[in-house]
């Protein structure tokens, strides 16, 4: 039912005629590959030749056209993940009379946003690439809306998360195999390509070893929105009530009811002992633990029980990534097998810790290596070494670290990653004592504003000599514009002070308006001063104008 693409909405004849007239129209965003998002009139797909076609006519449109530059390496990214070679798009070109000779084309009258799903079966990598990117880049297009319709061209079934996608709008996704159903010739009446790669915050490791994105462009704050957003779209409420009634501050201690939230996984990478676990944590605590699994939950009942939450503990894993639906102040606890380093594997770390996201983190490591369970005769996906010389199996099993590696097939690494665990219950607790007593509370990153200081106003310099060997240098300014509407609790000022020609320069923090310099202040030389407002010892303001100041 969801495949009819109701050509009633639109005068069919009309539609053709616009493409014949003025084939296709291409404006992108964008100076690379790497950041370029596309909007087409009337791109069209070959189902046959698997093709994007651009049509030309004497009155189509490319921007960028950069002529054959166009395959070097591509147009731009389908997918979020960075230049990766199999992610990129393109498209033919026809003049617009070739039309003559094709299949009459199929038009989609919705607004249509077209991109990969870098891999729709790991729940980690359907938020991280797919989800939240999407849900940024309709927000960026308004005729992105609910009644827009998404295409994924990375040529993968529905998968097992598909539900998720089918909640970024109210039409049903069409993938890459359904095209074909569509005809020979289909063509988009208005669509967007590519994806924003705004949202990211981790790095697979196809070109250094694996880690936070080195330019990071999103807070909690836009994650939580978008977690928000979907929680609405799957009737949650809880999460939203919760926050309404104050959330976790520490006066509503005695009304809500807490509890921590062991997610288990139940075909690799166990925890052995999960319900010694369980036991220590409620003891620890003196709270009700609940498990959840994608095994036995539905993902709304899943997010439903960690939204209420006040601490996440789960073996290091995609599951994870379900801690963007933890309420602010809440803990998340990922435990790491033996030989592998927590600080090499961060994706939740960094998550956790993004600013505003207002999460405590703590990870656990088993340096035990009694206490770990090794499965070296799988297959190699799922970390069997059997596959490998001797010598080579040998290394392995003696190494207590993996080093660091690439990305994704590394043998040592998936052998260490998808091997079970024994948790220590006495180092657990301790490292979980220890990490929790930093915890930030809700309340204090709350009340921590965000708002950045304008620049001083009118700052000025007077200077005076007074002997050949000693001068002044005055310095004085307003305070920043948006100063007078906000409540800070500390205002100081930064005033850098270089002599003109010398590449160092002195930095004063000061918490008046004007000060006068003379220390280190020389007759007849000229000083270039910057001065920028400071809000709560870390919010820097711009700098205003340089001063040059002679005395
Ligand atoms: N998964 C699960 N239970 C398991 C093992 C895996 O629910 O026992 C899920 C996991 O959360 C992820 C997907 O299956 O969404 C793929 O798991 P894999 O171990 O390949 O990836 P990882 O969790 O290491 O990212």
């Amino acid at each position: 039912q969801s495949q009819e693409l109701s050509q009633a909405h639109i005068d069919y004849h009309v539609a053709l005629q616009a493409l014949q007239e003025h084939g296709t129209r291409m404006v992108c965003t964008g100076k690379m590959h790497t950041d370029r998002i596309c909007r087409f009139d009337y791109l069209c797909y070959c189902s046959e030749a698997e093709e994007f076609v651009f049509f030309h006519s004497n009155s189509s449109v490319m921007l960028p056209n950069l002529g054959s530059r166009r395959f070097q390496p591509a147009l731009l990214d389908l997918s979020s993940v960075e230049d990766h070679n199999t992610q990129y798009f393109n498209f033919l070109e026809l003049p617009v009379a070739a039309l003559k000779f094709m299949p009459k084309p199929v038009f989609v009258p919705d607004v249509t946003l077209i991109l990969n799903r870098f891999n729709p079966d790991n729940l980690m990598h359907v938020f991280h690439d797919d989800l939240i990117p999407a849900f940024y880049t309709m927000k960026q297009y308004s005729d992105l809306d609910d009644e827009a319709r998404l295409v994924f061209m990375e040529g993968w079934a529905e998968g097992p998360h598909f539900d998720l996608y089918r909640l970024l709008s109210s039409k049903q996704p069409l993938l890459k195999e359904q095209l074909r159903n569509f005809g020979k010739l289909m063509c988009f009446t208005k669509s967007y390509v590519g994806l924003s790669k705004m949202t990211t915050w981790y790095q697979y490791g196809f070109v250094q070893p694996q880690g936070p994105k080195a330019n990071m462009l999103v807070s909690g704050n836009e994650i939580r929105q978008f977690a928000r957003a979907l929680m609405e779209k799957m009737n949650i409420t809880r999460g939203e009530e919760m926050e309404k009634e104050g959330g976790n501050t520490e006066d509503n201690k005695e009304k809500r009811d807490e509890y921590i939230v062991v997610f288990s996984r139940s075909a690799t990478r166990l925890i052995v002992n999960e319900a010694e676990l369980i036991m220590a944590l409620a003891q620890e605590f003196q709270m009700r633990v609940v498990t959840v699994s994608l095994e036995e939950q539905s993902f709304p009942g899943i997010v439903q029980v960690i939204s209420g939450a006040s601490m996440l503990v789960s073996m290091h894993g995609a599951q994870l990534i379900t801690s963007l639906f933890l309420p602010r102040g809440a803990a998340v606890v990922e435990l790491f097998p033996f030989a592998v380093n927590p600080e090499q594997y961060t994706p939740y770390k960094t998550l956790a810790t993004l600013p505003g996201m207002d999460l405590h983190y703590v990870s656990w490591r088993n340096t035990k290596e009694e206490n770990t369970i090794t499965h070296p005769d799988r297959p190699w996906e799922q970390g069997g070494i059997a596959h490998l010389e001797k010598e080579e199996r040998e290394r392995i099993l003696a190494s207590k670290d993996v080093p660091r590696h690439l990305c994704c097939r590394n043998p040592e690494w998936l052998y260490r990653i998808y091997q079970d665990t024994l948790v220590d219950i006495p180092s657990f607790v301790e490292v979980l004592k220890e990490g929790m007593k930093t915890k930030p509370s809700a309340k204090k990153s709350k009340s921590a504003s965000t708002v950045h200081p304008g620049r001083v106003r009118e700052a000025q310099c007077q200077t005076l000599v007074q002997t050949p060997n000693e001068a002044k240098l005055t310095v004085s300014w307003q305070i920043p514009w948006n100063l007078k509407y906000l409540k800070v609790r500390e205002v100081k000022y930064e005033v850098w002070i270089q002599e003109q020609g010398e590449n160092t320069y002195m930095p004063y923090i000061l918490p008046q308006q004007n000060y006068t310099f003379s220390e280190n202040i020389k007759p007849f030389t000229t000083y270039l001063v910057w001065v920028r407002c400071i809000f709560n010892k870390n919010l820097l303001g711009p700098f205003a104008d340089v001063l040059m100041c002679r005395t």
